[in-house]
Parts: C-alpha cells; sequence; structure tokens
C-alpha cells in the first residue's frame, strides 16, 4: 500500500515488476518520495501518486515499456518537463509516468537544411542556445522555456509570443519520431521540406496531447538568427485602436513584426500598481497597451518604429510610448507582459482561461466576457493578457476558490465562446482542464472522428487516460 492508502492489485505489482526488469535501477522510480513530484503539472491540479515513473534512455525502451503496458492494460502519462497548464501532464489513479527526462540532448545540427534533431526531453531552451550558437534561431519560444522540453511543445502544439511571425509549433517541425500504444515505432526523421506522400501522420501527434503516442525525437525547423530588432510599448486610448495599430504594422514591416503582445487597463492596473510585480514604464491611465517587436529592414528599425509612433499619434491611435534603447530597457518592457507567469500567489484562486477568437473579434468578445463576469458574484475581478496578433486571450478570473464558483464562471465564459466561433484553449492545450468543455469549440463530428483516431492507435486507451476526452467518452 502507498501513501495514498490505495491498495495496488496484483497486476499493478506485476507490471512494475517487469518495468523495472526492462529498465534497470537508474531507469525507474518506484520510491513515493521520489514519485510524489511527478503526479502533477503546473495547472493546479492534483494528480494521484503514479504506480511507478518510468525513466527510459532510449526509444527502444519506450517501445518496451509501452508493450507491457499494453499488456498488463496499465495507463500511461507521458511527461516532459510538468509545466503543463492543463492538467494533460497529471497522473490519475493506478497510472505510471512516463517522463522523458532522460531522452535529452541535441542530435545533430544541419546548417544547409536549417535542421536541429533533438531527443523528446530536450529543454526548449536549450535547443534554442544550440541553434543560435550555430547562427540560426529555433522561433517557438514561451516563458517556460528553461523547463518545458521539446516533446511537450510538440505534445501541446505550444504557442507563445513569435506565433505571428513564424506559426505555433507545428509548421516547425519537420520530421518526428514517437512509440505508439503497442510498442510500435513510427519514425520519420527526414529533413524533407515538401513531401506529398501520403498523410502527414507527424501532424497526428502535434497537438495531441500524449493520448496517441509518445514523441521520442523531433527534427525541427530552423531560422535565420535576427540579430538586430527594436521593441516599443504604445499606450492607446481602446482595444479598437489596437486594432487599428495591427492592420497599420501589417502593412508597414510585413512578416517583420516579431511580437504584438496585448495587454487591457485591468491586467496592467494589477501587475504594475496594485501589486509590484512590474514598474510601470508609462505613467498615466490608458485604455490599453501594446508591446511592439520588430525585426530590422533596410533601416534602423528604431528609427521605423518611431516614425510608426509618430504616424499612429497623428491618428489619434496611440497616446504614449517608450522605446527600448537598451537590451536592459527591453527586458524591462517584456517584464510587464511576462508578469503574468507570477500573478498566482497575490490573484488568488482564479481560473485561467486560454480563450481564442477571431484577432478582429477579440476585444468585443472581452467587453462581452466583463458583461458576463459583472452579473456573477462568484467572480472576484478579471485581468487580460494576450497575444493580440492572434486573437488569443489570457483570461484570468479570481474567485473564492470553492468547485461551485468555478462551475459557474467556467460555464458561462465557455458558453459565451459558443457563439463566437472560437476556442476553448488556443495554446495551452485541454488536458484534463478543459477536457468537459471541449464541445463547446468542436462538433459532435469532429469529436467523433477524433475518438475513432484514438480508437484505432490506442485500442485500450492507455495513453493518457482521461486527457483531452471525457474518461466516459473513451
Ligand atoms: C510560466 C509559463 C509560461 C507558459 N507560456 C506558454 C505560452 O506562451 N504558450 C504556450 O503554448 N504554453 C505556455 N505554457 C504552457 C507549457 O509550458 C506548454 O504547454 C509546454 O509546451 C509544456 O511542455 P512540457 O515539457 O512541460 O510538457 P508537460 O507539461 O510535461 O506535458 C504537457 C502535455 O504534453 C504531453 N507530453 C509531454 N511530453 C510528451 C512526449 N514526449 N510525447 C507525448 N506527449 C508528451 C503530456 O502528456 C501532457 O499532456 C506556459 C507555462 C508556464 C508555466
Amino acid at each position: 500500500m502507498d501513501r495514498t492508502g490505495i491498495q495496488q492489485d496484483s497486476a499493478q505489482v506485476e507490471a512494475v515488476k517487469d518495468l523495472a526488469e526492462v529498465l534497470g535501477q537508474k531507469g525507474i522510480f518506484t520510491q513515493e518520495s521520489d514519485r510524489e513530484r511527478y503526479a502533477s503539472d503546473q495547472s493546479g491540479l492534483s494528480g494521484a501518486m503514479p504506480l511507478a515513473v518510468l525513466r527510459p534512455a532510449s526509444t527502444e525502451e519506450v517501445s518496451r515499456v509501452l508493450a507491457i503496458c499494453s499488456r498488463h492494460r496499465i495507463g500511461v502519462v507521458p511527461q516532459g518537463g510538468r509545466t503543463g497548464l492543463s492538467g494533460g501532464a497529471c497522473s490519475p489513479q493506478g497510472t505510471v509516468v512516463l517522463s522523458t527526462e532522460r531522452m535529452s540532448g541535441i542530435i545533430e545540427i544541419d546548417h544547409e537544411a536549417m535542421t536541429l534533431t533533438a531527443w523528446a526531453g530536450t529543454p526548449l531552451e536549450a535547443v534554442q542556445e544550440a541553434a543560435r550558437a550555430a547562427g540560426l534561431d529555433y522561433p517557438v519560444d514561451i516563458g517556460a522555456r528553461g523547463t518545458a522540453t521539446i516533446g511537450g511543445t510538440i505534445a501541446t502544439n505550444a504557442g507563445g509570443i513569435r506565433v505571428l511571425q513564424h506559426g505555433m509549433t507545428r509548421p516547425n517541425v519537420l520530421g518526428l519520431e514517437a512509440v505508439l500504444a503497442d510498442g510500435s515505432v513510427v519514425s520519420r526523421l527526414g529533413k524533407t521540406v515538401k513531401d506529398n506522400s501520403g498523410f502527414d501522420l507527424k501532424q497526428l501527434f502535434i497537438g495531441s496531447e500524449g493520448t496517441l503516442g509518445v514523441v521520442t525525437r523531433a527534427v525541427l525547423q530552423l531560422r535565420r538568427q535576427v540579430r538586430h530588432s527594436a521593441l516599443a510599448l504604445f499606450a492607446l486610448p481602446d482595444h479598437a485602436a489596437a486594432l487599428a495599430c495591427l492592420a497599420a504594422g501589417r502593412q508597414r514591416f510585413g512578416s517583420r513584426i516579431r511580437a504584438f503582445e496585448g495587454m487591457w487597463p485591468d491586467y496592467w492596473d494589477f501587475v504594475c500598481h496594485e501589486t509590484s510585480l512590474a514598474t510601470a514604464p508609462i505613467t498615466g491611465r490608458h485604455g490599453f497597451y501594446l508591446l511592439v517587436e520588430v525585426e530590422a529592414g533596410a533601416s534602423q528599425p528604431e528609427e521605423e518604429l518611431e516614425a510608426f509612433f509618430a504616424e499612429l499619434f497623428e491618428q489619434d491611435l496611440v497616446e504614449d510610448g517608450v522605446l527600448a534603447k537598451s537590451l536592459t530597457e527591453a527586458q524591462a518592457l517584456w517584464s510587464v507582459r511576462e508578469a503574468v507567469g507570477e500573478v498566482d500567489e497575490d490573484f488568488g484562486p482564479h481560473i485561467n482561461f486560454d480563450i481564442g477568437v477571431s484577432p478582429s473579434a477579440l476585444g468585443h468578445f472581452c467587453d462581452a466576457a466583463d458583461a458576463v463576469l459583472a452579473t456573477l458574484p462568484e467572480a472576484a475581478g478579471a485581468l487580460k493578457v494576450g497575444h493580440l496578433g492572434d486573437g488569443n486571450v489570457h483570461l484570468l478570473v479570481a474567485h473564492d476558490g470553492s468547485a461551485a464558483a468555478e462551475e459557474r464562471i467556467e460555464a458561462a465564459i465557455y458558453g459565451l465562446l459558443r457563439n463566437w466561433q472560437g476556442t476553448v484553449t488556443a495554446e495551452h492545450g485541454v488536458g484534463r482542464i478543459k477536457a468537459r468543455w471541449l464541445g463547446h469549440s468542436r462538433t459532435p463530428e469532429e469529436l467523433a472522428l477524433m475518438r475513432g483516431l484514438k480508437g484505432q492507435m490506442d485500442p485500450l486507451g492507455i495513453l493518457n487516460p482521461s486527457a483531452l476526452f471525457l474518461e466516459s467518452e473513451d
């Protein structure tokens, strides 16, 4: 019996014995003190104590352990850095965790093809640094870069701050290797840019949150390194002005816009004034704040951003602005946006919505959400910050911590979303937290097709059970 009071049944004991034989001492944690920290991710959801933590060191070991888990019908939760925000890496009762932490490292950088091949457990930041050392860049970038892994970012199709210029993870993966539930290995680690030989199977695994296979290796498409860019923070009258700035920015800079991040006044006031999470780089009260980063073109990007600001000011689209003149100043501007990762303690219990709608509808959706929240006594304040150019808002709604309040607020916001043809998750993934709301953004036909694919690829349902789909619907 472990500390959770759950008696492991004889099949589970037998399975762990078989797994230990394949993985050896270094490859498996069976002590409670070791297993405990693998139960949950950063979502706030509590996982159950895993039966064991599997730490395979190769694709072959992943294959062998999945075959054993299939034979014993033991659920397997794939885990990377456990930075997920949707509970996808939390272990349900009676499952084992498969951590990729020992499958870490860069395998190859191909300068001509501009690719980097890495093991799934490699931290995103290590990949970014290796690409930069080679004079190139891997453009997927998120706040959790130091801990999130390549496998995790692939499994969640991570977005982040560079989506406007280079897309989410999907277009940045050229090749993939994954192990299916029965242990068979599907490997396509080529560097082919153009490939029309049937279904693009790697796309099935990207964004599948560990429910269709365990990603073991990937070939990533690197980009040319941006050596010079400029960053400015604009204060605007409202969200409509921000949209007009986005259209004007696209006309002027085209694909040289690297970031276009929006902060609503509720968020700004909270991180800059109500707490000391960030220092306000602009004084006065404004209706919206934009962080705009532009890559250098023919002339100096700082001068271009200044000219852009002057043009917008002339049209009453911006009220104030500050241009970063050094790396330190740029970091200070980014720190206001990135403070969202630190609000947890000061903001108290809250729901972290990750809503996506058409970029042109985002402002109206947020106004409608504020109006709905104002009618709910359970909602104790909201903060809005997000990727304006991608139509993605992180809406944080505070409440008293009760399940009833959470239920009411979620039902109201996701109910509203139904009318906007949006998504319940633009980038964090469905995981376990949003599985029950998936029907608010996917049709019954889409869900049936997804379940059909899951049934085909993992007929026993051992891969990440209860993630993405509600268990009763598996
Ligand atoms: C401070 C902070 C900032 C963040 N910012 C962003 C952001 O801007 N954009 C964004 O998209 N996300 C963001 N996230 C969420 C999170 O970092 C991403 O979802 C990340 O991709 C998860 O990577 P991970 O290695 O930690 O995966 P985990 O949390 O370990 O797992 C996430 C999911 O992927 C599955 N998985 C993990 N590895 C594998 C594998 N090898 N094969 C198959 N399935 C696997 C798991 O089962 C789980 O369902 C942020 C999180 C934090 C804490």
